[in-house]
């Protein structure tokens, strides 16, 4: 049996693939070699990751600088030029002035980047650290021994529909770890089974759902290259929390989509047909006019805020990015309203240092 890795991160994400670059880059600093891996059930680093997102640069200048060259990303990287923000009204879209927009909602310094074509190159920083990556392999359970996670267990490959064995059958392995890191996204099958030995956290975790298309145009679109906006109103009954929103990611190619919490009470309400709706009303559709979907996808977010975190640091493990429910809130689209200030949720992200400093302790 191959001995147990110092380090296994499950979940190639921003989340994983972030922690993973940064934990080696601090052993390496405190002389200490990690044998680290991350797996993802993903078949390549960021296939099972939506496209076009307004992000925060500062935090990849800190980890990566050099990510703005890098050939995956090159030219498909455009800065935040003109940043709106509108209230959809019957067939009109009325402009909020900047002054009484929420300040959390400013996107003045931010960039639209692909964040699968993210993701794909942070896989490649991380294996160039000497992290090895591996796509296709899908954790089904923690391992719990001694009072401590020790790694986890995967599903059984090439199963036909009736549970038969298939030629490519491969057995339910284990990957046991001195540090096992949950990096596996919202609703994560691990996370959630760590929050259930553990202790969830005061609140249950509340989440919105988001359905999101990327558009592409055969000329420059109408919406305008440099652009990002955002939407309140329609197509949204007055009583459901969310918003839409529109990011340009190059001169022909435009992010959209649709944010609602998932607690609306219609049974008819159907977050793909209000999407339509806002696609459809005059001003988006005007924007958007010429443009084919490429690639779409829906998701959740969490946002029960700092009362709706459970665990996220026990023994042989911690829990990071969505899985752990530490969405900055006041930096999650349309729907932004902070709960607690981002300080906070600062504090509890857990510094890569303790990691290290808990695998010196533990010894090999
Ligand atoms: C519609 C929408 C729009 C958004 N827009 C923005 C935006 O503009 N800006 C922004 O900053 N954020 C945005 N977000 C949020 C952002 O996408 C997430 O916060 C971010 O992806 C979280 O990163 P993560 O690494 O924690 O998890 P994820 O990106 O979800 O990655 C988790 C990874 O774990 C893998 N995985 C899960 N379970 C297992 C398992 N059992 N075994 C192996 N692998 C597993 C998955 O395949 C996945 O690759 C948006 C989200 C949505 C839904």
């Amino acid at each position: 049996m191959r001995p147990p890795l110092d380090v296994l991160v499950v979940g190639a994400g921003p989340g994983g693939l972030a922690t993973a670059i940064k934990l080696k880059r601090l052993a390496d600093e405190a002389g200490q070699e990690l044998s680290m891996a991350v797996i993802d059930k993903a078949p390549q680093p960021g296939y099972h990751n939506l496209s076009g997102a307004v992000v925060d640069p500062r935090p990849l200048d800190e980890l990566t600088p050099a990510w703005r060259e890098h050939r995956l990303l090159a030219k498909r990287i455009s800065a935040v030029e003109q940043d709106d923000m509108f209230f959809l009204l019957g067939s009109r879209a009325i402009k909020i002035p900047e002054l009484v927009a929420p300040s959390a909602m400013d996107h003045s310094d931010d960039v639209v980047v692909s964040i699968s074509r993210l993701v794909g190159y942070l896989a490649t920083v991380a294996e160039d650290a000497g992290i090895e990556v591996y796509s296709g392999f899908s954790a089904r359970e923690l391992i719990l021994e001694g009072g401590r996670v020790q790694g986890v267990r995967l599903g059984e490959v090439g199963l036909d529909a009736d549970g038969g064995h298939m030629p490519n059958y491969r057995p339910a392995e284990e990957i046991r770890a001195r540090v096992t890191v949950l990096a596996d996204g919202t609703c994560g099958v691990l996370s959630e089974q760590l929050r259930e030995h553990y202790g969830a956290g005061v609140n249950p975790q509340a989440y919105s759902l988001g359905v999101k298309a990327v558009m592409q145009f055969k000329d420059e679109h109408p919406f305008g290259a440099g652009r990002v906006a955002h939407f309140l109103g329609y197509p949204l009954p007055q009583d459901v929390f969310g918003g839409c929103f529109m990011y340009a990611m190059d001169a022909k190619t435009v992010a959209v989509g649709l944010i609602m919490a998932l607690d609306w009470k219609y049974g008819d309400l159907n977050p793909q047909v209000e999407f339509e709706r806002f696609r459809a009303h005059p001003f988006v559709a005007q924007q958007l006019s010429g443009g084919v979907t490429i690639a779409s996808g829906a998701r959740t977010i969490p946002e029960g805020g700092y009362y709706a975190i459970g665990k996220i640091n026990v023994p042989g493990a911690l829990v990071v990015g969505d899985g752990a429910g530490a969405s900055k809130l006041s930096k999650a689209e349309a729907n932004g309203t902070p709960i607690v200030p981002a300080e906070k949720f600062e504090a509890l992200l857990v510094d890569p240092a303790t990691v290290v400093a808990e695998l010196s302790e533990v010894g090999q």
